[in-house]
Formats: structure tokens, sequence, C-alpha cells
């Protein structure tokens, strides 16, 4: 019998895993979308968009369609779906697997401070600098509203969700991004502070080397923790080894979140 895979999407990693498992014949894989980027990259397979309506909505998609496995490949930061996805695998039955690239480490020099959420990273700002690259993403930047007296380039992918701080300059692109481009942008906003998510993955890791060679300060906020008991894999490689559908084909963990 073909397995029905379902991934939860969003991120790089779920598109390498979608690109894998479709070229494995007798294997049925949809990916999960959102819905929040405008113009999503293309995924193989097939493709459904949209929430499913909490964890009751999840469970009910798993046993109409038939998933044997689902794998979620959401963004780390992305904690709802997450939640909702372990609950409705307990509630089905069906197998799981978390896909999650590691967090990225800060070397010996690194001046990086580690903070739980945006308002943390709102509260420690003002201490750190004057004119911020907040490469966040475009969703939670009310959290800095009130920094009313810092200067903002903020970067994503769509245009970010109101309110912003007042004194915010835009920047939309999609990873991946090189060194040469993160320390021009360093550079050319004047930025003397970076706030990031601890995203992980290779493709917006060339800002931390950016701010590392320019001597920046960083606030990291830590990803939120997967839920107790699941099963966690750190690249597709390992979903693919856990699915015993190893073969050549497999690759490494990457990602293009903001
Ligand atoms: P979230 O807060 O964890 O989820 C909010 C709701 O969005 C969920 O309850 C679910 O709605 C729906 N949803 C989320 N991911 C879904 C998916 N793959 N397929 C179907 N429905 C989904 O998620 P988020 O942080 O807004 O992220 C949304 C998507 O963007 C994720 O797929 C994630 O991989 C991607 N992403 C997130 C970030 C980030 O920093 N958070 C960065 C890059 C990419 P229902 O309850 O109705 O099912």
């Amino acid at each position: 019998m073909s397995p029905h895979v379902l991934i939860l999407g969003g991120t790089t990693e779920a598109r390498r895993l979608a690109a894998e498992l479709a070229a494995r014949p007798g294997v049925r894989v949809t990916t999960s979308l959102a819905g929040r980027v405008a113009r999503p990259a293309p995924v193989p397979g097939e493709v459904r968009i949209g929430g499913f309506g909490g964890p009751e909505g999840l469970a009910e998609w798993l046993r109409a369609h038939r998933v044997d496995v689902l794998v979620d490949a959401t963004h780390p930061f992305a904690d709802t779906i997450t939640a909702n996805a372990a609950r409705a695998a307990a509630a089905t039955g069906v197998h799981a697997l978390v896909l999650r690239r590691p967090g990225w480490r800060s070397r010996p020099g690194d001046d990086w401070h580690f903070v739980r959420s945006l308002d943390a990273a709102a509260e420690a700002l003002p201490r750190l600098g004057r004119r911020v690259f907040l490469s966040t993403g475009r969703l939670g930047l009310a959290a800095f509203r009130h920094l009313t007296d810092l200067t903002f380039v903020v970067r994503s992918v769509d245009p970010p969700e109101p309110p912003l701080p007042p004194d915010t300059r835009v920047v939309l692109a999609r990873g991946p991004f090189t060194v040469t481009d993160e320390t021009r942008l360093l550079r050319t906003h004047r930025i003397d502070v970076l706030v990031t998510k601890d995203s992980g993955g290779e493709a917006t890791a060339a800002k931390l080397t950016a701010a590392r060679d320019l001597g920046l300060p960083v606030i990291v906020v830590r990803r939120p923790e997967p839920p107790a008991g699941a099963t966690v894999v750190s690249d597709v490689a390992g979903v693919l080894e856990r699915l015993g559908l190893s073969s050549p084909r497999d690759s490494g963990a990457a990602d293009t979140c903001p």
C-alpha cells in the first residue's frame, strides 16, 4: 500500500523533503502551507493551503485523507501548529515526526544576548544600540513600536504587519543572503545592533557572520521547545531514515526564513 505523508511546511527543509518523497515511486506526499506568503515557492507533490481549524480539524483531515505519517517541518517558531500537530497525531494514532534544524551557536568573541521573546528583545535593545536591523520576520513587530528613539530596518518576504516603530525602513527580500549582501546592508544603514530569532540553518546565517565581522552585538530570541515526547530529527536525511526511505538522494538541512 502507498504510504501517504503529510508535511506541514513553510520551510526549505519541508520543500526538500517533499522533493525527496515525491521522487520515490509509491509514496504519496501532500504539503500543507498556512497561506501566509503571497507567492510561495513551488513544492513537488500535492499541496493544500490554509489552516485546518485547530487540532480537531487537523485530526479530521488526517483521517479523511488516510494519512500514514505526519511530518511537522514548520519553522521552529511556529509553535501553535506544532502543538496542534502533536495533539492531532495523538488523537488519531498517526505516526508523527518533527523536523527541526538545529539552532545557531555563538563563537568565541561573539557579543550575543539570548532573550525569551520579542518583548524581551525590545527591552534589551536601548542598552545595545540605536540603529537596529530587525530580522525577526513580518509578524510581532508591535513589540518594538514604543521605541520611538531608535531607527529600525525590517526585512521580510512580504510587507510587515503594522503597527511598526515610527522610524522604520522596510526591505522586502527573500533569502538566502550572502555575507557580502548582509555586510552591505548593515553598512548602508549604519546598523549598530542586530535582532534575530534563533531560526538556525545556513540560508539566513550570513547576517550573523556579517555582524561578527563588524563586531556588532546580536540579540537572539530563543526558540520554543518542541512538544514533550516528540520525535525530533534535525534534517531531511534523518526523516527519510526514520521512514525507511533513505537513498543516495538524501541531503542536509538549510532554510530560507527571515
Ligand atoms: P503558528 O502561529 O504556529 O500557526 C497559526 C495557525 O496557522 C495554526 O493554528 C494553523 O491554523 C495555521 N498553520 C500554520 N502552519 C500551517 C501549515 N503549515 N499548514 C496549515 N495551517 C498552518 O504559525 P506561524 O508562526 O504563523 O507560521 C505560519 C507558517 O509560516 C508555518 O507554516 C511556518 O512554517 C511558516 N513560517 C513561520 C515563521 C515564523 O517565524 N513563525 C518563519 C518562516 C516560515 P489552524 O489552527 O486553523 O490549523
